[in-house]
This record gives structure tokens, C-alpha cells and sequence, in this order.
């Protein structure tokens, strides 16, 4: 008897600890999921693609999607394309994805950043629905940004690393910053270690009254600021580990506000800031379901 194939897609979102793959069409046709612990690229790579050529009856895998932290590169003439470049975790600076993936699966497959999958995942079914541009943060381990401008997450060069903005400094700040590229970029001032770093203890131990919060309210309205500016977006997504103290977003729409201080004549920046400045809709699957919205693309594509 001949079974009926349907097509689905491939996603996987890679993390610095995990790296996450499903199966499906969409965030509520899901056929199968699994998480894998990111170890060495060989051994992690490997267990992706055996997760997505195994067989599943009555569908078939024709394309696939991957947002993953970076940098990576996205550019398809460069020599490194398909590769993670330097990074902080040793073993990966340099660690071939693509390639592997494009061989063993034989379905085109697309790219990009953990940050710019998220922003198609939120404009696609989450907190930001037919909505171009559109600008997604994240807040956590490090503080990174992805835009969908006209229709596509912004490439360019590398890609955008918005979470390395320079800020202006709070006048009573003493605070030395930890990047270890510019001390006091937002990330060295407002990222969760930065924060822990701050206060002497880990960020969920922070308690919600602490001075803390409004001094990195008041870094992140700067950033949010400049890239408000910049970019023009008809809606900020924050996500990210930190934004789980939920006295934080009310104090980065207050101060978003006094930082433009009325020069951009919109509701949204003034009386409407709640509708504007929102909270991730898809929290940690944004990524994955982003890595979608790439298979999608790639098929069209390919
Ligand atoms: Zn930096």
C-alpha cells in the first residue's frame, strides 16, 4: 500500500549549552522534538543529523532551518561560509555546521543567527505578527539583537552584535564593565553577569528592589534608544534570562521614554510604550520556531 508523504520541515536552534531540533510545520504541527547537549561540534553535529534523517512515517523532511549563537558566517562567497567564526567556546571557533548538515540531509538547508531567528519566529507567531521592522533583544548570558527589515533579517558584513553598543555611563556608575573587548559596552554594564557581578550574586537572587534594576534599565533604554533611532522598528521584543525580573521591562519603557524625551513624535514612544516595548511571546522557543520560518525559506529557495 502507498503511504502519503507529507512535506515538513527541519529546526534547530543552537545554544551555548543545547542545541534544540524539531521536526514539524509550525509551532502547532510539531512531529517530533529532541534536545541535545552541546559537546564538541562532531559529536553535537552528529547527533542533529541523526535526529532529522531518522525515519518517520508519512512525512518527508524537505528543507531545514538553523539559528545559532555566532558569530557565524553568513556571507555564501566567503571561503568560512556555513562555519561558526572566533568564539568564546574554544572548540566551536572555526567548527564547520553547514557543510555536514548539506551533505547528510541532501535538503537545502538556511542559516542564521540564534538572535535573527528569534525575530522571525516573534513576527511570524509571536509578540510581533505582520509587523516589519521589527527589533528583537535578548537579554541573558550576553545581550544580542537581531532586525527583520523589509521582509529579512539584517545580514551585512558580519552580522549586527548589538549588544556590544557603546552606552554613555551613568554619572554615579563606577562599575569597570566585563566585556572583555570594551569593559563598558551595554553587554559589559547590563548583561545577567554583569549584573551579577554588580551585586555579588547570582541574577535570580537579586531581589526586585534592589538599585540594581534601575541602573540597568537605565542602560538598556540607552541601547534600546539607539537602535529605536536607527532602525525605526514598529516593535522591540525583549527576551533573555534577565528579563525574567518582571520589574525590569516597566522601568525600561518609563526610562525609553525620558531618554527620547518626545523627539519621536509617536504614540508608541509615549502614552502607547506598553504595546511597544514587549516581552518575548514565544520565550525560549522563538529561535527553534524561527529555524522554521529559515527551512521555509530555504526551500523556496533551493
Ligand atoms: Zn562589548
Amino acid at each position: 500500500m502507498a503511504v502519503v508523504e507529507r512535506d515538513v520541515y527541519g529546526a534547530v536552534e543552537g545554544g551555548g549549552t543545547k542545541f534544540v531540533c524539531l521536526v514539524g510545520t509550525s509551532p502547532d504541527d510539531i512531529v517530533d522534538e529532541i534536545t541535545i547537549p552541546t559537546t564538541t561540534p562532531t559529536e553535537t553535529i552528529g547527533a542533529v543529523i541523526e535526529f532529522l534523517r531518522r525515519p518517520r512515517p508519512g512525512v518527508r523532511l524537505v528543507s531545514v532551518g538553523v539559528a545559532t549563537f555566532g558569530p557565524i558566517d553568513l556571507d555564501p562567497r566567503s571561503e568560512t561560509y556555513g562555519c561558526v567564526l572566533k568564539t568564546t567556546k574554544p572548540e566551536w571557533s572555526g567548527a564547520r555546521i553547514l557543510g555536514p548538515l548539506a551533505r547528510r540531509l541532501g535538503v537545502p538547508i538556511a542559516w542564521d543567527t540564534d538572535v535573527n531567528g528569534a525575530v522571525l519566529g516573534e513576527a511570524r507567531w509571536g509578540a510581533a505578527q505582520g509587523l516589519d521592522p521589527v527589533l528583537y533583544l535578548t537579554i541573558g548570558t550576553g545581550i544580542g539583537g537581531g532586525a527583520l527589515v523589509n521582509g529579512a533579517p539584517i545580514h551585512g558584513l558580519i552580522h549586527p552584535e548589538m549588544g556590544h553598543l557603546p552606552v554613555p555611563i551613568r554619572e554615579d556608575d563606577t562599575f569597570p564593565g566585563i566585556c572583555s573587548f570594551h569593559g563598558r559596552c551595554l553587554e559589559g554594564m547590563a548583561s545577567g553577569p554583569a549584573l551579577a557581578a554588580r551585586c555579588g550574586r547570582p541574577v535570580p537572587e537579586i531581589p526586585a528592589d534592589d538599585p540594581v534594576w534601575d541602573l540597568a534599565a537605565w542602560y538598556l533604554a540607552h541601547g534600546i534608544s539607539g537602535l529605536v533611532l536607527t532602525l525605526s522598528p514598529r516593535r522591540v521584543i525583549l527576551g533573555g534570562g534577565v528579563m525574567r525580573q518582571a520589574t525590569l521591562l516597566p522601568r525600561i519603557r518609563r526610562m525609553l521614554v525620558e531618554v527620547l524625551n518626545g523627539y519621536l513624535e509617536a504614540p508608541e514612544l509615549g502614552e502607547r510604550i506598553d504595546e511597544y516595548l514587549v516581552p518575548s511571546a514565544l520565550g525560549q522557543k522563538a529561535g527553534l520556531y524561527g529555524a522554521i520560518v529559515l527551512a521555509e525559506r530555504a526551500r523556496g529557495a533551493g
